[in-house]
């Protein structure tokens, strides 16, 4: 039977909550135990797949998320980035263009870089549990593919002073991000995580997200008709009553910035909330009392897929993963 969390995204606000990790799921012991590790995982398709998957079989949360960086899309485009190593995903360093009308798309894209990695990776996943389990997509949301490729405060500044070149480059990066999303459905993902770090409420005002955001997330919408779920890092408390109009069927938010009973009042059931125990404090450092009470607060409160508020730590102990699964269980109610 296909996993809740497809029903629970259709709006089935009935169903018994899950544990179900759509941000990234690795960690050292999860790399140790596949024996599939990072920086190898992040370049080669086959390792890719097997440490997705070590979050279902070794811990336990309904699914798989790959790839585990957010610069696929910046490193095709020519950003500057620093490699991986055995702990941390590569990252951005440097943007790829000066100028707004630098950005340009050539037709054979989608066979240079990283990409080919990634839908391979999504392909076996696919091959081997079909549509029964999340297969999460991860790929850069728009202002932060924006912020990678043009630097951030070029793109801040720009927002204020060039909002029309800001807003018409924001569309085209939503449109590229649309038909990337449409190419990792193709592969094998079956649910979109797009994941926006740059647009939390701790850099961008709700004037900002309403203008410059929305629409592009309205674009992404209307090209990937299959479930979307947002993360945004950091304090979203100021624009949550606005997420509901991107259309999206998710939100993944951070905790203890953002509080499950502020988001539920806000989104009030238009979006399936996902989230919010604490990364550093509670799976890095706590232990499986403290994850168990923060998951029975975070149920109680109307959580629908609980998740960590954001990337796993990779020195995280497994035996915290593993008490976020057996909390959901033990607490959650419904069908
Ligand atoms: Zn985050």
């Amino acid at each position: 039977m296909p996993s809740r969390v497809f029903d629970i995204l259709r709006a089935n606000r009935r169903r018994k909550p899950v544990c179900s990790c759509p941000v990234v799921t690795c960690t050292l012991e999860q790399m140790e135990r596949v024996q599939a590790s990072y920086p190898a995982a992040h370049k080669e398709a086959g390792a890719m797949a097997k440490l997705a998957e070590a979050a279902y079989k070794i811990v336990g949360f309904e699914g798989f998320r790959a790839p585990f960086d957010l610069c696929v899309e910046a490193e095709a485009f020519g950003c500057r980035i620093k490699p991986a190593d055995g702990e941390s995903p590569p990252s951005v360093f440097g943007p790829a263009f000066e100028r707004w009308d630098e950005f340009f798309c050539p037709e054979d894209f989608f066979q240079k870089g990283r990409f080919p990695i990634v839908e391979g990776a999504l392909r076996m996943l696919q091959s081997q549990y079909r549509d029964e389990l999340p297969i999460y997509a991860g790929i850069a949301g728009p202002l932060t593919l924006a912020s990678y490729l043009f630097g951030v405060e070029k793109v801040m500044k720009g927002m204020i002073k060039d909002p029309v070149a800001v807003g018409a480059i924001l569309m085209k990066i939503a449109e590229f991000s649309g038909s990337y999303a449409q190419r990792l459905f193709a592969a094998g993902g079956n649910v979109l995580m797009l994941i926006d770090p740059t647009a939390s409420g701790d850099l961008i005002s709700a004037g900002i997200f309403q203008k410059f955001l929305l629409p592009a997330y309205q674009k992404i919408r209307e090209i990937v008709p299959k479930p979307i779920v947002l993360h945004i890092c950091g304090n979203t408390n100021r624009f949550l009553s606005f997420l509901p109009d991107s259309g999206f069927e998710g939100f993944s938010f951070e905790g203890p910035a953002v509080e499950v009973k502020s988001a539920k009042e806000a989104i009030n059931q238009r979006m399936a909330l996902v989230g919010n125990i604490s990364t550093t404090d509670t799976l890095l450092f706590g232990d499986p009392a403290k994850v168990e009470s923060e998951v029975k607060v975070a149920l109680e409160q109307g959580i629908h897929i609980v998740a960590p508020s954001c990337g796993i730590p990779v020195r995280a102990p497994l035996e915290n993963l593993r008490a976020m699964v057996e909390a959901t269980e033990k607490y959650g109610m419904g069908e």
